[in-house]
């Protein structure tokens, strides 16, 4: 068997406790970044057969079958001297949904390097539509929620009158795809789960963005809030769900703005960093957003303000 060398790439990077923020941060955007991303077999050499996603097949671009083969076997150990897949070894040694697959990758003539490819892109490229798309599919919220329900969620978000930062975070957090220390411990990066403000609780996305007891004079600032009931489990995507049944679309913009600046509130102070004190946060947010609105209103009448003053938001397309 041809153990061929292979050179590692950003994506076996493994993260420690000590690794920093930035770093921890940027393993995070690479494990949603990467679900999309397979090889476009060349010469087989840089790729593990049971490791690596190079299966021309989503969602997880990886052999299902058993390793019968050694763990560090290469795509290029499944090839003949010519160039061509070995047939007889690939039918016995992999299921026949993998073999089949495999036997349909068009084998390379010469010695063309294997690449990274995105999967969702004719030419191979990453695209923020496919991008999205692939996001919304990897969604780890565990809320049954129908298609309909979500659909109806995400085009209220996009419609809400807030800066787009703030709906990219809310976004992010629907999809859990914040690093508080839940969702990293989740992702196998080691640290400890517990939020660093409270130190009592799992911080899950909804701890971090309302439910934390350290959060408890904000949440008092949002009477409008006072009918919603959380529930065991709840994940904050339901938490959005269930807020923007019950308040009105004015109340759900003061929240998702609340929101976002709780969430900066929480790395401000994991960082030392001093901010507002909270018993200042509804006048900040309800400042925030008056001028926010007086902006976008004067672009609108085309008088006072140039267009890049404020955050544009266009909603992935569809
Ligand atoms: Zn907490």
């Amino acid at each position: 068997m041809n153990n061929s060398a292979r050179t590692y790439s950003v994506t076996d990077a493994a993260c420690g406790s000590s690794s920093s923020y930035l770093w921890r941060s940027f393993i995070w955007g690479r494990d949603i970044i990467t679900a999309g991303y397979r090889w476009c077999i060349g010469d087989g050499s840089s790729v593990r057969v049971y490791d690596d996603q190079w299966i021309p097949w989503p969602s997880t671009f990886k052999v299902i079958s058993p390793t019968s083969l050694g763990t560090m076997t290469t795509v290029a150990d499944l090839k003949l001297f010519s160039g061509a897949w070995n047939e007889e070894l690939i039918r016995n040694s992999f299921l026949p949904d993998d073999a089949s697959l495999i036997l349909s990758i068009p084998c390379s003539s010469g010695n063309l390097s294997d690449k990274m490819i995105w999967h969702y892109d004719k030419l191979g490229s990453y695209s923020v539509k496919s991008g999205y798309y692939i996001g919304l599919s990897l969604g780890t919220n565990p809320s049954p929620l129908g298609l309909n329900q979500a659909e109806s969620w995400w085009k209220f978000l996009w419609r809400l009158k807030v800066p787009a930062k703030v709906k990219l975070l809310l976004w992010r957090a629907c999809h859990n795809w914040v690093p508080s220390n839940d969702n990293l411990a989740r992702r196998g990066v080691r640290v400890e789960n517990a939020c660093p403000i409270c130190k009592r609780w799992h911080e899950t996305t909804l701890h971090a963005m309302w439910c934390c007891p350290s959060l408890k004079s904000i949440r008092s600032m949002c009477p409008f809030m006072r009918s919603i009931k959380l529930a065991d489990g709840m994940s904050f995507l339901d938490f959005m769900v269930a807020c923007k049944k019950q308040i009105i679309v004015a109340d759900m913009e003061l929240l998702a703005m609340t929101i976002w600046r709780i969430w900066y509130r929480r790395n401000y102070m994991l960082h030392n960093v001093p901010t507002i004190i909270d018993d200042e946060m509804a006048l900040w947010v309800t400042s925030f957003l008056t001028d926010f609105r007086q902006a976008k209103a004067a672009i609108a009448t085309g008088i006072g303000i140039s267009s890049t003053d404020v955050a544009a938001w266009c909603p992935p397309e569809s």
